[in-house]
């Protein structure tokens, strides 16, 4: 092969590649490995670069042992933590390519985000299981005390099979979000297309959690833009988001007494680049403190745990909310100071 050939190839991988000589010195290095070590890595010692004992061994195997190896690094560069895998290949000699006597070449992969989806997907499960296992726990403790103690006690047996009634529903709830869940991931690069009215929408869901408000003592109160607001939608998912969003207003932020749903035509959306709606689920409870704003939207997360089981929460609600905007090729907007109330706002394209 050319030397210029070789050259323009290995310019052209994604992947960091560095040629290293047999005195264990870069003798090229491609644009993905400027860029991530700096412009002036040529001729530098390798161990100048990147250094790190496990690779510099692997890097000796390969030039004295001509044997091949792969080795985990953690590389910080321009300001960012990576986790890679180093590729140590023995090179023959070529001198087109400034390897007289041989060399190696070294070829960096990027899997921090590997790692990290991997470590997510053991959380997803870990918490998955523990959001199980606690009413499953509570459901055979109640069935061994109905089965034993319990057995000739009618009271005691209504009780606690009322416990076991709401210990069940919690673990329906649960099952159906994270079918809800991974219906919406798996439709989220499919665009939706029917056209759907956002007022309709709203109207059922307000309808919806009429009676959770009645019983809060919250009024829902409607305003904003009235008459028929198309959307291009899947009209069961965006009833889904504001359903959430109510019912987590009426849960959360009743205290304040009222949720307000106010819809906004937009005539141009700087971020979505056209026109839009923005609907807002507001409330005037006790607000959220802003470190939590950003991990709101995450599975499981919730302010304060206790509060969200006793409500019959699965801290899945606004994690399914992101993903049906997302889908829509919208925005979520969540603003809350603590003592004053919350504003979850969607922002959706018109058609
Ligand atoms: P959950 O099932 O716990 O309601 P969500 O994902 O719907 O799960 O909400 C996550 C957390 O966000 C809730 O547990 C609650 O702490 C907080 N939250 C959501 N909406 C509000 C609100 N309107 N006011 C105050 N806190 C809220």
């Amino acid at each position: 092969m050319s030397d210029f050939l070789t050259a323009s190839l290995v310019d052209a991988l994604p992947l960091p590649i560095l040629l290293v000589n047999r005195a264990e010195r870069i003798v090229s290095a491609n644009p993905a490995a400027r860029l991530l070590f700096g412009r002036d890595i040529e001729g530098r010692a390798f161990v100048t670069v990147l250094r790190q004992p496990a690779l510099g061994q692997a890097l000796e195997e390969a030039l004295q042992d001509d044997r091949p190896g792969r080795v985990r690094l953690r590389i910080s560069s321009n300001g960012r933590e990576m986790v890679a895998m180093a590729t140590v290949s023995p090179l023959p000699p070529g001198e087109e390519i400034g390897l007289a006597e041989g060399g190696a070449v070294v070829a960096i992969e990027d899997v921090t985000a590997l790692e990290e989806a991997e470590v997510m997907r053991r959380d997803f499960v870990a918490n998955v299981s523990h959001e199980l296992r606690t009413p499953l726990t509570a459901l055979m403790g109640f069935v061994e005390t109905l089965r034993g103690a319990a057995k000739d006690d009618p009271v005691a047996r209504d009780r606690f099979l009322a416990i076991m009634e709401r210990e069940a529903g919690r673990m329906n709830r649960l099952v159906g979000d994270l079918l809800s869940l991974s219906r919406v991931e798996a439709e989220e690069r499919r665009r939706p297309t029917a056209d759907v009215d956002i007022s309709a929408v709203l109207k059922g869901a307000k309808q919806t959690l009429q009676p959770l408000a009645e019983a809060r003592g919250v009024a829902l109160i409607r305003e904003g833009e009235e008459g028929v607001m198309r959307v291009k939608g899947d009209p069961d998912q965006l009833t889904q988001i504001f359903a959430n969003l109510i019912e987590n207003a009426i849960k959360y932020g009743g205290s304040g007494g009222e949720v307000r749903i106010n819809v906004a035509r937009i005539a141009h959306e700087p971020v979505l680049r056209g026109p839009a709606l923005r609907v807002e689920v507001s409330d005037k409870g006790e607000g959220i403190e802003s470190i939590h704003l950003p991990r709101l939207t995450e599975r499981f997360y919730r302010v304060d745990t206790h509060r969200s089981r006793e409500q019959g929460g699965t801290g899945l609600g606004l994690a399914i909310v992101k993903h049906i905007v997302a889908r829509h090729r919208g925005r979520l907007k969540i603003e809350s100071e603590k003592g004053k109330g919350s504003r979850f706002s969607v922002i959706l394209p018109a058609s």
